[in-house]
């Protein structure tokens, strides 16, 4: 069997596309314009490319990037009165503050301080309590986007085995909740589960979010599983060059799965792209506007 592989660049570049037409739409017809404030604090280069390649996307789909470069000296007190201030601010929509943080912040008391409304991240304790409980609420983006898609492959996921390796507040236990509110039966796994590789065969859809290179290898995966790739890892590669790989052995992977992310072009789009729709989200929420859904 060779695996299909799911083009998340396309199907990226097709929500992005939809997300900038509604984005027109919100201002020629409410004189809505969707505003994000991205946070950096300090010099971490793969977080200044991160930032770098948001504020593109954003500004390329019509929403107002309120870009904040600040040094990596910053103090918490500090980081919290910005925040406060782009709470107030009516033009803001939605607030990122890009992590890592600097070691004297607690980046749980800056999540903390954001305005759920505002938290296109996700990751404040209400929406995160409100995804468990079943509620709408705004949606971490990477998990977001694996759900997107693990659905082009199965518009329903009723009754599937799923399997979340990862139980990170960032991506493993969202990317659960979001399988268990579509009815799939979810199983979380972690550096301390028994027989993973026993417990990764049963499963029908397979996620993988671990931060190890290749760490699942093909044979642990039952044939014609759907394979989500999480993992963005860095190695060696030629020429002094470095090059990306996800969690799981792609190359094993795919003589064996049903479908399969690649790494990179896979999940990493994805969440960008619903960070994006994050934003409308908020912005017609804030506005009292109903969202639109794709
Ligand atoms: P994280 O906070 O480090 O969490 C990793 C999870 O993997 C933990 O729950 C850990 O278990 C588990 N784990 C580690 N080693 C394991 C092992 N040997 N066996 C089973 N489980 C193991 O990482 P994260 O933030 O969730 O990110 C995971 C990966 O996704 C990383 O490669 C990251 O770069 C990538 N990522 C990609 C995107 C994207 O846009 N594509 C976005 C975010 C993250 P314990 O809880 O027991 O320690």
């Amino acid at each position: 069997m060779t695996a299909r592989i799911i083009d998340g660049k396309a199907i990226a570049a097709d929500l992005r596309g939809k997300v900038t037409d509604a984005v027109h739409r919100l201002r020629r017809d409410r004189g809505i314009v969707p505003g994000i404030a991205v946070v950096l604090v300090g010099q971490n280069p793969a977080s200044k490319i991160y930032v770098r390649n948001k504020s593109n996307a954003v500004t390329a789909a019509g929403i107002t990037p309120f870009d904040h470069v600040l040094p990596a000296t910053t103090t918490e007190a500090e980081l919290i009165e910005l925040v406060a201030r782009l709470n107030a601010d009516a033009a803001v929509n939605g607030i990122l503050v890009q992590l890592p943080l600097p070691p004297q912040i607690d980046a749980q008391k800056i999540i903390a301080a954001i305005d759920p409304e505002k938290d296109v991240d996700g990751f404040h304790p209400l929406n995160a309590g409100r995804l468990a409980s079943g509620l709408p609420s705004l949606v971490p983006c990477t998990p977001l986007g694996c759900l997107m898609l693990a659905k082009t492959v199965h518009p329903s996921l009723a009754g599937m085995e799923a399997v979340v390796i990862g139980r990170s507040n960032i991506v493993g236990k969202p990317v659960a909740q979001l399988l268990l509110a579509e009815n799939a039966t979810v199983t979380i796994a972690h550096s301390k589960t028994a027989s993973l590789r026993d417990v990764c065969g049963r499963a029908d859809l397979l996620v993988a979010a671990i931060g190890q290179p290749e760490f699942v290898r093909g044979h642990w995966i039952k044939p014609g599983a759907t394979v989500i790739d999480v993992g963005i890892n860095r190695l060696p590669g030629e020429g002094g060059k470095s090059r990306i790989v996800g969690d799981v052995a792609y190359a094993e992977a795919k003589s064996i799965a049903g479908a399969l992310t690649p790494v990179p072009g896979g999940v990493g789009p994805m969440t960008i792209a619903c960070l994006l729709l994050n934003t409308l989200r908020a912005t017609c929420m804030q506005h009292g506007v109903p969202a639109p859904r794709f």
